[in-house]
């Protein structure tokens, strides 16, 4: 449903309006998405970046971060065991990192898809043009790469050497090779208004995203911005309503710095107000033998809260929806190629 810039600034601005626009929400999510909800299985294999975002602990300047890099075989064994306990979507998720040559990823794709019925998701960052063409004819179905704010003065602030075309225009390019792809913002950046956050509502109501990735900033004691105060999670439950209102069927998912910044119950009132219905919980092998252990936490938030499989079970039986037993894929099927 279409909203003006005004409609959307007026809810996101009217506490008192909010049980409205969260009934809205819930009832687009139940007739566009169902009673579904999909879990999206994590795999963070590397916290190296190369970019310096002031708002992010794995920033490049953070030389307090422990940084670790999972090899081939770990990744690829990792996804196994996930599409082996019926997760059908493996999310391969690290900061920019280049030392993942174009082959490699590609390799650790066909590898997942030779051995797993699964969907593969991206989330890489920005690369070069042609590592997209290449991870798409590798058998790759999505790429998540979220715009942050589309305040372009406040984006080139939040992220030094980048510029939001570069972003947005890496977003046309994925959509154009066939990808399923996703974007999403950050709720609270220091410096942003309300009619930023209208602006980020407006390019999903034009965009459409097949997928939304929608978290709060959380202030990081190893950055530049760790005496700001974390975001709203009122005003982020709104966006989350507002969204869902304006793009249907977009899969939606309650990040899991929701969850940091609102322990379990963050997470759960994003299902029944605010329209998500995707979880991606953390699997990366925390419990493993301690040889295979992975000694790191993707810290880009302080604290960061990652959700296990069971506890993302636990939130979804408590808003009542049934886990998908598919790959769920975009259900925006008319623009869809893969
Ligand atoms: S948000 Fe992503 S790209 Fe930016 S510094 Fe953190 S890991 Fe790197």
């Amino acid at each position: 449903m279409a909203l003006t810039k005004e409609e959307i600034i007026y809810y996101l601005t009217h506490k008192e309006a909010e049980e409205d626009l969260f009934r809205q929400a819930d009832a687009m999510r139940r007739q566009y998405c169902g009673e579904v909800a999909h879990l999206r299985g994590v795999i963070h294999f590397s916290n190296y970046c190369r970019c310096n975002d002031l708002y992010c602990g794995l920033r490049r300047d953070n030389k307090e971060m422990k940084r670790m890099r999972m090899d081939e075989d770990m990744i690829v064994d990792l996804a196994l065991k996930i599409a082996s306990q019926g997760i059908k979507t493996i999310v391969l998720q690290s900061g920019e990192d280049l030392f993942y040559t174009r082959e490699m990823i590609c390799r650790i794709i066909k590898r997942i898809k030779e051995k797993a019925d699964v969907a593969i998701t991206l989330s890489l960052g920005e690369r070069p043009y042609d590592d997209f063409k290449a991870f798409k004819n590798a058998g790759a179905d999505r790429y998540l790469m979220k715009h942050e704010t589309m305040n372009e003065k406040l984006y080139e602030k939040m992220r030094p050497d980048r510029k939001l075309k570069d972003r947005l225009n890496a977003l046309e390019f994925l959509r154009k090779l066939g990808f399923q792809v996703g974007t999403g913002n950050i709720v609270g950046l220091p410096g942003q208004t309300i009619e930023d956050l209208a602006a980020d509502i407006l390019f999903f109501q034009d965009f459409q995203p097949d997928m939304i990735n929608i978290g709060p900033f959380i202030p990081h004691k190893q950055t530049p911005l760790k005496d700001y105060p974390p975001g709203d999670f009122d005003l982020m439950l709104r966006v989350f309503a507002l969204t869902r209102i304006v793009t249907l069927n977009t899969h939606l998912a309650a990040a899991n710095t929701v969850a940091t910044l609102r322990p379990i119950e963050g997470q759960y009132l994003c299902f029944v107000k605010g329209g998500a219905n995707v979880l991606m919980p953390n699997c990366n092998p925390f419990a493993e033998s301690r040889e295979k252990r992975v000694e790191f936490e993707f810290q880009c938030a302080p604290k960061k809260r990652y959700v296990s499989v069971e506890e993302a079970k636990e939130v979804l039986k408590r808003a009542g929806r049934e886990i998908a037993k598919d790959k769920g894929h975009s259900l925006k099927m008319e623009r869809q190629i893969c």
